[in-house]
């Protein structure tokens, strides 16, 4: 568990900010996990949060931004990315370890930084994960021809298209596991214990389906 110093106020809004893209509707259980604090660390961030205006929180215990909330938080998903696509765009740095990187950094962000990254990188491309600024709806991405490893067939050859990157952890177990972002992979078998066996260019994987989930496919064009 994390020392509750070290988890800001930003980062609480963007994790709310992240799990509504997915579609979740968050409570303050889903913070303390997501974020790895106890739940009385919760218990008063949420308190200064609100007092602050930046969050609300209904009788349904569902925490909500405000639009004062939704903004700060957009700014430092916005930062997020930039200082990820820095790194890895030129500095290169390995994809697996930018997304930390960024957690520390995108705090220390001015304007004029923020000004700066933006005219060098835009803001229109993907992440070295290949995610875009805020994180899509599993819908979103279905709707463009992608699927998620835990649901694509047997036999098929996929291309890797993007990561979900909120765990750091999950990011080096599949790296380790020969998953990086753009590898091609074929899907060997989807398996009785939701598992999925898959073969890549080092030679054969078998995921369970909590990093299958967090892995996007696109189907790999005919060879
Ligand atoms: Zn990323």
């Amino acid at each position: 568990m994390k020392d509750s110093i070290h988890v800001s106020k930003e980062n609480y809004l963007k994790a709310i900010l992240e799990a509504e893209a997915e579609g979740r509707q968050v409570i303050p259980a889903t913070l303390a996990h997501w974020l790895e604090v106890s739940a009385p660390a919760v218990t008063m961030a949420l308190k200064r949060l609100r007092r602050d205006g930046l969050v609300e929180m209904g009788a349904d215990g569902i925490v909500r931004l405000t639009a004062a909330g939704r903004e700060t938080a957009y700014r430092t998903a916005l930062r997020h990315h930039l200082i990820e696509r820095m790194l890895s765009e030129l500095f290169g740095m390995e994809w697996y370890q930018v997304h930390e990187e960024a957690e520390r950094l995108e705090h220390a962000v001015s304007p004029a930084f923020e000004a700066k990254l933006l005219e060098r990188l835009g803001n229109t491309g993907t992440c070295p994960h290949g995610n875009a600024v805020l994180p899509e709806t599993p819908a979103e991405r279905k709707k463009r021809g992608e699927i998620p490893l835990s649901e694509a067939a047997a036999g098929g050859r996929y291309t890797v298209v993007s990561l979900h990157e909120r765990d750091p952890r999950l990011l080096l177990f599949l790296h380790s596991s020969g998953i990086d972002p753009n590898n091609t992979l074929r899907v060997l078998s989807q398996n009785y214990d939701q598992t999925v066996s898959i073969e890549l260019p080092a030679g054969t994987s078998i995921l369970g389906r909590p990093a299958a989930e967090a892995v996007w496919l696109r189907p790999a064009s005919q060879a």
